[in-house]
């Protein structure tokens, strides 16, 4: 089986002190829930303040970006190493990456090499466009997203993988639970196609943009669908442990487990 999993994508948002105000909401509502993986990613900045404040707790740290060299004359990034030092999980590829900073399938091919060789978990986040969307391009465009991400990396079951349509993010406009279990189920194929019906049954493939606590039920009662990537709505403490919450709900709707399932 596999475990759902919730990560906050916090973007360029909260100072350090914001941020701990924020995770330490965040670890009070969600005490008891166990069962599903609860990720926040805070910006750089924050990272080793909120780090601090998760020791005790069942929530994850993650970062947003990292950059491939391991370390050297490059001002103003972060390495593989640093991060690992901090965090578990590491986004990649984010659609606002490859916008605004011209992240090719190369780069985020490289930056995954660097992440799994520290053994980081990548979420590796891929999504069409809405031009493209709609003259009917997603298969082709998420195949190649993958095909070029993933050329020649050994997958296994560490990878997590987030659908983010870009025209659903931050704007509101969600895909319906149907289109996103149908084009996860896609991606689900083609990574069996890619590596083998084993790895394809064990990745997790998360849907991403516009999900909150109104719509989350939605996405994750979906068969293909292991949880969600948050941008907006990971930053409410509220909606965030509410997502969770009714995550837990729906994947284990008569003996919720009393203890987390994995091995940290
Ligand atoms: C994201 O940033 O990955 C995202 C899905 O954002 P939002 O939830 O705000 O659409």
């Amino acid at each position: 089986m596999r475990i759902p999993l919730i990560a906050g994508n916090w973007k360029m948002n909260t100072t350090v002190g914001e941020a701990v105000e924020l995770v330490n909401e965040i670890c009070q509502g969600l005490g008891g829930v166990v069962g599903v993986d609860k990720v926040v990613c805070p910006p750089f900045i924050s990272l080793a303040a909120v780090k601090e404040l998760l020791k005790e707790s069942s929530v994850r740290l993650g970062a947003q970006n990292l950059y491939f060299e391991e370390k050297g004359a490059y001002t103003g990034e972060i390495s593989p190493l640093m991060v690992a030092d901090l965090c578990e999980f590491v986004i990649i590829g984010h659609s606002e990456r490859r916008q605004y900073f011209d992240e090719s399938g190369e780069i985020v091919n490289k930056k995954l090499r660097a992440v799994l060789k520290v053994g980081l978990k990548p979420i590796l986040c891929i999504g069409e466009k809405l031009e493209e969307n709609e003259v009917g391009r997603t298969e082709e465009v998420v195949t190649e997203q993958l095909r070029s991400s993933l050329d020649g990396i050994d997958c296994s079951g560490a990878m997590i993988i987030a659908y983010e349509p870009i025209w659903a993010i931050g704007t509101g406009k969600a895909a319906t639970g149907r289109q996103a279990n149908e084009t996860i189920g896609l991606i689900r194929g083609k990574i069996a196609k890619l590596y083998s019906e084993e790895i394809a049954r064990e990745v997790r493939i998360l849907y991403g943009g516009s999900v909150t606590a109104d719509n989350i039920a939605e996405f994750v009662e979906q068969f293909e669908i292991d949880g969600a990537l948050v941008g907006g709505a990971s930053l409410k403490a509220g909606q965030f442990i509410s997502m969770v919450k009714q995550t837990q709900e729906i994947f284990y709707p008569t003996n919720p487990p009393t203890k987390d399932l994995v091995e940290w």
